[in-house]
């Protein structure tokens, strides 16, 4: 276990972590050492070290084995645009691997404030529960009146609980409880931990809930400078193009960037190109559901989107946030959908009950695929034909879906698992990478990102590496970490190995410091050298880039420790059929991301990272990480 932390008061963090076990309905406080904060210091990489160390290889994520995992990082709250983020980890009832999923928003920073860095949930109560942190104070409270509520009506219902309208909570909808595979863990309906399943893992635990309030006070060690750093980036995000975009736009404008490119997922990843693009696009998304802007913990980007539309069958709820792209394009696209204000009610759907909307929308897209190829019938489905572009099915599929109802109780188990159920050659249309389902991007006009699909301990994961097309013109932000040459998207070849290895532990650095990719480096308005500062104002340590990109890699080489005990291999490190083979229109047209030279790149990854061939971290590579106590492990 980490090593007593110092008497001296720790900056930036608490220095506790706050343990769990529903089971015995008992909780302690561990109290690390600085040594040990400093190596791991939150989010993913604080994750993976409870996950190695706390759970046993072989569990089911669904039993009370499975550990559950909430991490900030030493930097989370610290009062500059971006610096909110938290992560939650358990083992993935999708993949049966590494599960991982970050958010933004208001929760981590106030859990922060009520003097926890992180808590790790162990067991599974009796009865219903809910997690209850009032300024350190602890109480695993009775949740039967909130079980069967949605999202909405249990922050509301506990906030009235409490009289206190600022207590801020993630929690699980219906979805959740009935241990939808792709649950998701949800905050205020804006902020979601939405992949891998993490929403199944807290139902499974009977743990509806965690509410959190904090009235304390984040010690910066030099808080001037701070202050100074946030100023210099909210005036940057003011003028830099990309921050100025998603101001305006969110992430919706990925819809016209993504069809013009021929990539925008259409048709369950057949197509890149979709007909009904301009009705979904940010433009329209603008001119007709849109209302206003959110926000994060101290964000100046408010790149949140808020809807309010009642057109006479879709009523759609300020409250209830709105969609952003990757919703558009799942929901949307991949279904051929082109009703907004449809996809909009989806989105509330996916909400209120605790979905991820990413898989929601593959599973969808899936289930239209095998009814257009008659491998699902009207039989299967209760009458309804399910067919692409039906709206009104792809929202009645996913209250099923929510509640396990009829064919919903098959799709909820996710496209790989309700593949082998439906058989048939469903498995052909079933399109997940390590049995998780993709986001709104397609690889073939992005190859490193594909490799990050494929890499990804997570499985699909477009976060995982900057996307090709943010340096096809312009490498300088990566000019600090060694990157001088620009990108070709469409390349595999060693440049694209080296792109990508040193671009995932750029993007790992947020994922581990607890920063908001839209405000951080290397796209956005956040640069190297203010990142470095940032870290040693808020924790008073003389840290350095090289320090910061070690945490990142020893972060990406925990997880896949993690996925390698569990048994995955090199096989499993693949992308889907469909991008081995050529769109038939747009942009890319006939450009397939070739099977040989793929499988080329991701073996010299394995060597540049100091992965053996059968992808596992060499003893040299986690000696080099200070991973030592992770030898016996890899395998
Ligand atoms: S850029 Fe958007 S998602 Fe990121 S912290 Fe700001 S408001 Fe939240």
């Amino acid at each position: 276990m980490p090593e007593k932390k110092p008497s001296i008061k720790p900056f930036g963090y608490n220095g506790k972590i706050l343990h769990v076990d529903l089971s015995n309905k008992t909780w302690h406080v561990e109290e690390p050492s600085e040594k040990w904060y400093r190596t791991y210091v939150g989010g993913s990489s604080m994750a993976s070290y409870y996950l190695l160390k706390e759970l046993k290889p072989g569990v089911d994520p669904l039993s009370a084995e499975n550990v559950l995992v909430f991490a900030c990082s030493v930097l989370t709250g610290a009062p500059l645009s971006g610096f909110n983020r938290f992560t939650v980890a358990a083992k993935s009832p999708l993949s049966h691997g590494f599960g991982e999923t970050e958010a933004g928003g208001f929760w981590g920073p106030e859990l922060k404030f009520s003097g926890f860095d992180g808590i790790v949930i162990k067991g599974r109560a009796d009865k219903p529960v809910y997690l209850w942190i009032n300024q350190g104070k602890v109480e695993i409270r009775d949740a039967a009146h909130l079980w069967g509520k949605d999202n909405w009506q249990t922050k509301e219902i506990i906030r009235e609980e409490h009289g206190d309208k600022r207590i801020r909570m993630v929690s699980i909808g219906q979805a959740g409880e009935n241990l939808v595979r792709f649950a998701n863990v949800q905050h205020e309906m804006a902020h979601f931990n939405g992949r891998t399943g993490m929403g199944a893992v807290m139902g499974a635990k009977n743990l509806k809930a965690i509410a959190v309030r904090g009235k304390g006070k984040m010690i910066l060690a030099d808080a001037e400078k701070v202050r100074e750093i946030g100023r210099w980036h909210n005036e940057r995000i003011k003028s830099h193009p990309s921050n100025i975009n998603l101001t305006k736009f969110g992430t919706t404008f990925q819809v016209s960037v993504l069809n013009h490119t021929g990539m925008l997922p259409t048709h369950n990843f057949r197509d890149g190109v979709f007909a009904g693009a301009h009705k979904i696009n940010e433009v329209t998304y603008h001119d007709t559901i849109f209302h206003s802007r959110g926000t994060c913990y101290a964000c100046s980007v408010k790149c949140k989107r808020e809807v309010s539309k009642d057109d006479g069958k879709y009523l759609l709820d300020l409250r209830h946030g709105g969609p952003e792209y990757e919703t558009l394009g799942t929901l949307g696209s991949m279904c051929e959908i082109d009703d907004l204000a449809a996809i909009a009610k989806g989105n509330q759907i996916c909400g209120l009950t605790g979905m991820d909307t990413v898989a929601a929308g593959c599973v969808v897209a899936f289930a239209m695929e095998c009814y257009e190829k008659g491998i699902l019938t009207k039989e299967d489905t209760g009458g309804k034909a399910i067919r692409f572009g039906n709206a009104d099915a792809m929202i009645w599929l996913l209250e099923q879906m929510a509640i396990r109802k009829g064919i919903g109780k098959t799709l909820s188990e996710g496209v790989k698992r309700a593949a082998e159920i439906i058989g048939n050659g469903a498995d052909r249309y079933a399109f997940h990478i390590k049995g998780s389902e993709l986001p709104a991007h397609d690889g073939r006009g992005k190859t490193a990102m594909a490799m990050g699909y494929a890499l990804s301990a997570t499985g699909a994961d477009h976060v995982e590496c900057p996307h090709d097309t943010a340096f096809a013109a312009n490498i300088s932000p990566l000019n600090p970490v060694g990157l001088l040459d620009t990108v070709e998207p469409l390349i595999n070849d060693y440049n694209k190995v080296r792109y990508f290895s040193i671009g995932q532990r750029v993007w790992g650095i947020n994922n581990c410091y607890g920063i908001c990719n839209f405000c951080s480096v290397p796209i956005h308005a956040m640069d190297f050298d203010h990142l470095v500062k940032t870290v040693n104002a808020v924790t008073g340590w003389q840290t350095s880039l090289f320090e910061i990109m070690k945490v990142s890699e020893r972060s990406i080489t925990m997880s896949r420790v993690f996925n390698n005990r569990e048994g995955f291999g090199p096989e499993d490190d693949r992308v889907i059929r469909r991008w081995h083979e050529g769109f038939k229109e747009g942009a890319l047209k006939d450009k397939p991301i070739d099977r040989d030279s793929f499988r080329k790149v991701i073996d010299l990854y394995y060597e540049v990272s100091g992965w053996n061939a059968e992808g596992s971290p060499t003893t040299g590579k986690l000696i080099d990480l200070n991973l030592d106590w992770l030898i016996e492990e890899a395998v």
